[in-house]
């Protein structure tokens, strides 16, 4: 066995060595591809990505269950058992200058691959045009005045929705019904935005629904499988608008904000009218949040104009959010924040706020929300 080790081993090396440095060459390709918004948003996001994403939904959404969720515990298994026998070859000091060296290249190789499986299933979207140049509109700084319009007509549009849902004995739908009623909600919007068509539809309850709740996701993709998950134990009202922006990420919308605003796009052209109240609800919180900090008495005004049946809702997502509150959440939110900042977003987690930007240019655009 040492003996035809030996004898492999330096060509093995070589070899290994200089396919790292394809690697490196293709994974630069991609970074400076990445400078060109315009060749993204015409070749990659519009282009090649729909036949990329496509391909692989059509496969993994035949998986009753969340294929990448499976993945990613098989992917922490395997890291364990490599750390665990780093550790022990280092009691053992078993640990050769080459065994040393060819973990570190294997470990950078790793690197390279996740970023080049990333960026060419769906990271480039980062770097794309996006819905402002597909719509015309530019988000842009909007005053207090504006700010407070849009409030009156989310709080308006807020209270319509959950007065037509019904008194209290209202239930929700089921997590099925929501997202085949997303599907259909796409279907709608589609007739409007031809870009928003979403084909092979692979909607999936995440299988980390309750440690979700810890680590504060409601839902989120999977750029290597092209599911999208959604956190299912969330408020039952928080569903509907969370399945629909994280179908937007799925047709290539990277950005936070752009997600927000393709699945609020979506949203109200549902004709349940549950999707038109979890986007509302959604919305106002991130408007009324944002005046807050610019007048706190108009804020509290609006808050106290919401029907009971929708303060009742608020206060159950405040005790959602403060029931799950922990240290840990904390530090997930400060590091996803952090991975936003390195994806073409730089108001890291501030970016879903964004979309109160989306909304003022869109309403000037279009004249209604
Ligand atoms: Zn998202």
């Amino acid at each position: 066995m040492f003996a035809t080790m030996n004898k492999t081993k330096p060509i093995h090396f070589r070899r290994l060595l200089i396919s790292t440095f394809v690697l490196i060459a293709a994974a630069a390709i991609v970074k400076i591809v990445s400078l060109y918004p315009e060749w993204i948003e015409k070749y990659y996001s519009t282009g090649i990505y729909i036949y990329i994403s496509v391909f692989i939904r059509a496969i993994t959404r035949w998986f009753p269950f969340s294929f990448g969720d499976v993945l990613y515990a098989v992917f922490a298994i395997f890291l364990v058992i490599k750390l665990v026998n780093i550790i022990k070859a280092i009691v053992r000091k078993t640990v050769t200058r080459q065994s040393f060296f060819l973990s570190i290249l294997k470990i950078i190789r790793f690197f390279l691959w996740l970023y080049l499986v990333f960026n060419i299933f769906w990271g480039l979207n980062y770097n794309r045009l996006g819905i402002a140049y597909q719509l015309q509109i530019q988000p842009e700084k909007y005053s207090t005045q504006e700010l407070k319009a849009l409030t009156d007509s989310l709080v308006m549009k807020l209270n319509f929705a959950r007065r037509s849902l019904g008194d209290s004995t209202y239930q929700y739908p089921s997590d099925k019904e929501i997202f085949a009623q997303t599907i259909v909600a796409y279907g709608n919007v589609e007739k409007r935005f031809p870009f928003l068509h979403y084909n092979q539809p692979c909607i999936k309850s995440s299988l980390y629904g309750k440690p979700g709740d810890y680590l504060g996701f409601e839902g989120y993709y999977n750029p290597f499988t092209a599911e999208s998950q959604v956190n299912t134990t969330i408020p039952a009202f928080l569903i509907p608008y969370t399945t629909t922006h994280e179908v937007a990420h799925q047709l290539g919308y990277g950005d936070e904000d752009e997600a927000n605003f393709v699945g609020y796009l979506t949203a109200k052209a549902s004709t349940d009218m549950v999707f038109h109240y979890s986007v509302y609800f959604d919305l106002f919180n991130y408007a009324n949040g944002e005046l807050f900090f610019r007048d706190s008495v108009a804020a509290r005004a609006n808050y106290h104009a919401l029907d009971t049946l929708v303060k009742r809702d608020e206060k159950i997502y405040r005790k959602f959010l403060i029931e799950y509150r922990n240290p840990v959440d904390h530090y997930i939110t400060i590091l996803y924040g952090d991975y936003l900042k390195a994806n073409n977003q730089p108001r890291g987690m501030d970016t879903y706020d964004e979309v109160v930007a989306w909304l003022i240019a869109y309403q000037k655009k279009y004249g209604a929300l």
